[in-house]
């Protein structure tokens, strides 16, 4: 059956047991080297930026991000994606996330995200829900975020191993079925283990931690919500449970810390612009070719046809 819907990246990958990694932009410099490494690997990929990335990093704003990208992307390579607006920020300000994404939709921002993770079920519901309408209107996909995926905030983490252990944070499976149910979203940002790097201070240049992942619990969010799964934090995932993540229905992972590091740690070196680009344009390759295992896996990608 043909589909009459818009072309929707990430549901393309999860019918193809694949995920997509979606690349931050902190820097607008970042954009040229991660859009080359997409294209001489071969891959499709998102990229995407934060509002936190305006805030808090030199993205400036999604109006700077989404003309740096008409500058450099590649059609049939890349995807523009607006990562987490959130509803409460970082910081526990309030913030006016429907004008923002409504502004991100019309700047051609292809898919947006709401975050609503910081309020209580019932609110994320009803935000997310708003967000959703207004990018079905625009045939836009919408990802929103249950459970808590810490490491945006201030202040140190709990030690990773309680927290695992506890699986604090977790989102719920009846919880998952009912959110999705009752707000369309199209993607769920999940937290089963993974973390955020962390942005604040100091921290901000921490090695992050080796995050795993509860992989049995992930098989029920997939089978309970029926939609793809998105993995923040990816970057600190170790490989083998990236890989095994994929299969059991994550369809997307978002990368920051990894080449958010690259260019800074080439910059605070004063190596200068062109090797701090050069260092994000080789992460970026080791990323997508080593980390992933998708090098040359563009044409298959877009040839498939969607299960409609
Ligand atoms: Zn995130």
């Amino acid at each position: 059956m043909s589909d009459m819907k818009a072309f929707d990246p990430i549901r393309r990958a999860a019918e193809l047991g694949m995920a997509l990694p979606a690349f931050n932009i902190p820097y607008l410099p970042m954009m040229e080297p991660v859009v080359q490494a997409i294209v001489d690997q071969d891959c499709f990929a998102l990229i995407a930026t934060a509002r936190l990335e305006w805030y808090k990093f030199e993205a400036r704003s999604l109006y700077a991000v989404a003309e740096a990208y008409r500058r450099w992307a590649r059609p049939g390579y890349t995807w523009l994606h607006l990562d987490h607006v959130p509803v409460i920020d970082e910081d526990g300000a309030e913030v006016d996330f429907l004008p923002t994404i409504a502004a991100a939709i019309a700047e051609g921002y292809q898919s947006v995200m709401v975050d609503g993770s910081r309020l209580g079920l019932e609110d994320n519901i009803a935000a997310t829900g708003e967000v959703v309408a207004l990018a079905q209107e625009a045939g836009v996909p919408c990802e929103a975020e249950l459970g808590a995926v810490l490491g945006h905030e201030a202040g140190p983490l709990p030690p990773y191993e309680e927290l695992f252990a506890s699986g604090q944070g977790f989102t719920g499976v009846e919880e998952a079925r009912r959110f999705v149910s009752e707000t369309g979203c199209d993607w769920l940002s999940v937290a089963i283990g993974n973390i955020h790097g962390a942005i604040s201070g100091a921290q901000r240049d921490a090695k992050k931690v080796e995050a795993r992942l509860q992989l049995e619990h992930l098989e029920a969010l997939r089978d309970a919500t029926g939609v793809p799964l998105v993995l923040h934090g990816g970057s600190s995932v170790r490989q083998e449970y990236l890989l095994a993540a994929i299969p059991r229905g994550i369809a997307k992972v978002n990368i920051g810390t990894e080449i958010r590091q690259a260019y800074e740690q080439a910059m605070r070196a004063e190596l200068g612009e062109a090797a701090a680009q050069q260092a994000t344009y080789e992460r970026t390759c080791w990323v997508l070719r080593d980390y992933f295992q998708m090098a040359g896996t563009r044409v298959r990608f877009l040839e498939a046809n969607g299960a409609g």
